[in-house]
């Protein structure tokens, strides 16, 4: 178990109606009790069970926000810790004020991943799962934690079971010819080896190929860059990706089509979508990239709304703030290298200080306090960063890779006449790679495992 509590903010930033600040560990309870008062004192109260009242600085008496906590005794939560659940109003003010709180109260911030990986370390779930679980968060930037660990359950460790199964059947069954070379079943056994090996090698070639379809999902927060034409858009998903991936021109609307990039902001991994500028056109070719980007935007997780400084607020672009109030938006206002021209107290008024910002596309000036913008909205643990998802796909593979990769030297090795004991080697290679997928190691517990499971009348 560790030592330490933890907590960050389980559901997404933005206008929701309300926000969670989970907190975990031994002293959850304790902590979260010296600052909510409500008829009953947190540590009285039953597990599993929602208590109403209020967060209050208990240094100032100061009403933070009326919420409602869950608390979750362990082992029976996600983390199998003391859970306690903060729902707060929405909105990043009243989740912000209550995590701060809570944080100065014995407790750290979460890093990425971590309530995940404490499910793991505690034995609530396998490595395959909590891996899942941290994918599906960063495929999808407005998920609650809840319904990603539903969707993680097991989808891979239930495919990979069978089959480490299927192969310790096989390891035993070889073990008895082993062991009684009298009985003279070389041939059978053979047989025996490569129809299952084959078998298994099919099913490990169908999770590889779905681990490519996964890359897919784990696409990262979708992120739509829209303004009118010519006001920088293209330059600043180059200034940010710093390649030059989008054409940049003079002539206004020549970004026809939406172009991708896929970017890395303080770990939190973005997909940039460049589209066309956003207003009523009659060029059809422009037409069709107008409507991709409306698309674009009812389906973007962020939006990035570029604004040309150098130039007075456009009707459209009125219209696009009026729009994109209720979103996750940032302002960005370009070409402050240029003479000011854009009366930005409209924006101001309607927009937090946070969620605008200004910078030069083109100069590269102010492009860090977009990515502080970007990475402030999604404010600790509402969306985990990537390092961790991404080594650990990597490792899926790579050990799917050498399973099959053993699978096939034994398969071979029947062919060869090798003997049956050297054979053997490549399949529990095979059946320790599959085992670590899912986090077990595997070495010394191959022959428990296989005495346990088969009694062999020995
Ligand atoms: P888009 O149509 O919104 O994609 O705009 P582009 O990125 O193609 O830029 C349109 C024009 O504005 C190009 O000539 C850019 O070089 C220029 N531009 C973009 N950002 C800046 C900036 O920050 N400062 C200045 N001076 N020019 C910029
Ligand atoms: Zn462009």
């Amino acid at each position: 178990m560790n030592e330490d509590t933890i907590a960050a903010i389980a559901t997404a930033l933005g206008e929701g109606s309300i926000a969670v600040v989970r907190v975990s560990g031994p002293e959850a309870i304790n902590s979260v009790a010296k600052l909510f008062r409500s008829k009953l004192d947190l540590r009285e109260a039953a597990s599993h069970t929602v208590q109403y009242g209020w967060i209050i600085d208990p240094q100032s008496d100061r009403r933070i926000d009326e919420v409602l906590v869950t608390v979750m005794k362990g082992p029976r939560s996600f983390t199998a810790e003391d859970v306690v659940e903060i729902s707060t109003h929405g909105g990043i003010v009243a989740v912000k004020s209550v995590l701060e709180l809570v944080l100065r109260h014995g407790v750290r911030l979460a890093e990425p991943g971590e309530f995940t990986k404490r499910a793991f370390l505690n034995g609530r779930i396998d490595l395959a799962q909590a891996e899942a679980v941290i994918d599906l968060i960063r495929s999808k930037s407005d998920r609650a934690f809840q319904v990603a660990r539903r969707q993680a359950e097991g989808a891979v460790s239930k495919k990979i079971f069978p089959l480490r199964q299927q192969l310790i059947e096989l390891i035993a069954h070889v073990e008895v010819n082993i062991d009684y070379p009298e009985h003279d079943v070389e041939d059978v056994t053979a047989e025996l080896i490569r129809s299952n090996c084959r078998q298994v090698r099919e099913e490990v070639n169908e999770l590889l190929q779905r681990s490519n379809e996964g890359k897919i999902l784990r696409e990262g927060i979708v992120t739509a860059i829209v303004g009118r034409p010519n006001a920088g858009k293209s330059s600043l998903l180059n200034a940010l990706a710093r390649e030059n991936k989008a054409i940049v021109t003079d002539i206004p609307g020549t970004t026809r089509d939406i172009v991708e990039e896929s970017v890395s902001l303080s770990g939190i991994p973005l997909r940039l979508l460049d589209t066309a500028g956003i207003r009523e056109t009659e060029d059809i070719v422009e037409q069709i990239g107008v409507e991709r980007s409306h698309g674009a935007l009812n389906d973007a997780d962020l939006i990035l709304l570029v604004l040309n400084r150098h130039e007075e607020l456009h009707e459209d672009e009125r219209k696009l703030l009026q729009q994109l109030k209720d979103r996750s938006t940032i302002i960005v206002v370009n070409k402050i290298d240029l003479p000011e021209r854009l009366d930005t107290a409209e924006i101001e008024r309607d927009y937090p200080s946070e969620r605008i910002v200004y910078l030069s596309a083109k100069e590269g000036q102010g492009i860090e306090q977009l990515e502080r913008a970007v990475t402030g909205m999604f404010f600790s643990g509402a969306v985990e960063s990537g390092d961790i998802t991404y080594v650990s796909n990597t490792r899926h593979i790579t050990l799917l890779h050498q399973t099959r990769q053993s699978l096939e030297d034994a398969i071979q090795a029947t062919f060869e006449g090798v003997p049956i004991d050297l054979i053997q080697i490549d399949i529990t290679a095979s059946w320790e790679s599959l085992g670590q997928i899912l986090g077990d190691a595997a070495g010394d517990s191959l022959l428990d495992q296989i005495f346990s499971q088969f009694c062999l009348g020995k």
